[in-house]
């Protein structure tokens, strides 16, 4: 198998050198293997310390109390365990719930559940430029709102929603506010001290952690936040989350959080001048367009449509570079970005998007070979269509269509 350049960080992220050393030392005999909940010997203790120190490394990444943080499977889960539990918890005090069109799946698809077993769910659309207006979520609210779910950045547009407006408005109503952070943690600054949110899902594998962990942060204070469990056992995580802990995993999520905190500042400003290199170069191109904000956005994601080019056809003529089409999640569907289609991009546009996603490791030289790679690939399928001739020539401005399924 040829090695492609690897620009697909907001589906997932390769596992940090330093954190998979941390893995390591809780798996085998000579290692921190014991229960976490084996409070009887020495090997269950070391566990229970390794947790709880993850469990502060991860808080203080969002300068939150440790005692705020629930170990989930990752972020679907704890954004599973937000809503259920918010909803079947608060269920006598109402039984609405707000949220948006560009969700992630992992929230949209618990609301179509929360829908049949009787809640009303109020999906927001966004502006073009992706953003949800803090209007927007104040006219939504109802006398039997209980909760409002709106994510902080998008995955497939990389847009960073106004928090702390949205935040003062829920807040001031009384309402519950969770936001889905799995794409912000680590890129952007958290701290839950001054933002109003009382939930946030947090997952390790898109911060260069390992797969199948994460979290979910529950305010304690002033008020606690309730919430009804999904999973029912031995007790674990104060009731909210039964299953014996997977040490390696909570120790290696908490070596990635505290490495995130270490140099996010830095770290982000290389990515985001890698990505405007990469959408110069791309932008030279002609007929690009940007989906997305072109100033609320987090640096490693660029999502772009090239006018004619059905991303699938793109793809398949640069194997070399590992990219998305869409979503990670949508894109083994087949279906044009539910997310495009909400800020208003017709199916053709939305089935040409490309989502271009940069990291930790991604390097300059990366960056120039991808850009000589899609501009041949763009030139290349732009000149085999006769169509493509015609609106060059402006024989007609909207022979666009034809990129079609
Ligand atoms: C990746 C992602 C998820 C799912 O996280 P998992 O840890 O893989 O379950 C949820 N929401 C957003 C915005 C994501 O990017």
């Amino acid at each position: 198998m040829e090695w492609p350049i690897y620009l697909d960080y907001a589906a997932t992220t390769p596992m940090d050198p330093r954190v998979a050393a941390v893995l390591g030392q809780y798996l085998g005999q000579n290692g921190f293997f014991g229960n976490a909940s084996s409070s009887t010997h020495v090997l269950g203790r070391a566990a229970a310390r390794a947790v709880e120190s993850a469990r502060e490394h991860v808080a203080a990444l969002l300068d939150a109390d440790p005692r705020e943080i629930v170990w989930t499977s990752g972020a679907t889960e704890a954004n599973n365990l937000a809503l259920f539990g918010v909803m079947r918890a608060c269920a006598r005090k109402g039984r609405h719930l707000v949220t948006s069109q560009t969700e992630h799946k992992a929230v949209l698809d618990v609301c179509r559940r929360l829908e049949r077993e009787g809640c009303a769910v109020t999906y927001l659309a966004p502006e073009p430029d992706g953003l949800i207006p803090p209007e927007r979520v104040a006219a939504a609210l109802r006398p039997d709102t209980v909760l409002a779910s709106l994510m902080h950045v998008n995955n497939e547009t990389g847009v960073v929603q106004d928090l702390a407006a949205i935040g003062a408005i829920t807040r001031s109503r009384g309402i519950l506010l969770h936001v889905d952070a799995a794409q912000s943690a680590g890129k952007l600054p958290l701290d839950l001290q001054t933002l109003p949110v009382d939930l946030l899902s947090l997952s390790a594998h898109k911060l260069y952690g390992p797969k199948g962990i994460g979290a979910l942060y529950i305010r304690q204070r002033p008020n606690r936040v309730r919430l009804e469990p999904l999973l029912y056992g031995g007790g674990q995580e104060r009731g909210l989350r039964a299953g014996t802990l997977p040490t390696h995993q909570i120790a290696a999520m908490g070596e990635a959080f505290r490495i995130a905190g270490e140099n996010m500042v830095v770290e982000q400003a290389r990515i985001r001048e890698l990505r405007d290199r990469l959408w110069q170069g791309l932008a030279g191109l002609g007929e690009v367009e940007l989906n997305g904000h072109p100033e609320r956005n987090v640096a490693g994601i660029l999502n772009v449509s090239f006018v004619g080019i059905a991303a699938e056809a793109l793809l398949a003529a640069m194997p070399e570079i590992a990219v998305a089409t869409g979503s990670a999640c949508t894109s083994a569907g087949g279906e044009p970005s539910h997310v495009l289609r909400a800020m208003g991009r017709d199916p053709f546009q939305a089935r040409g998007a490309v989502r271009f996603s940069l990291g930790r490791f991604t390097t300059v030289e990366e960056i120039d070979h991808a850009i000589a790679a899609v501009r041949a690939a763009v030139n290349r399928l732009r000149e085999l269509s006769p169509l493509w001739e015609l609106r060059r020539r402006g024989l007609d401005q909207r022979a666009v269509n034809w990129a079609a399924p």
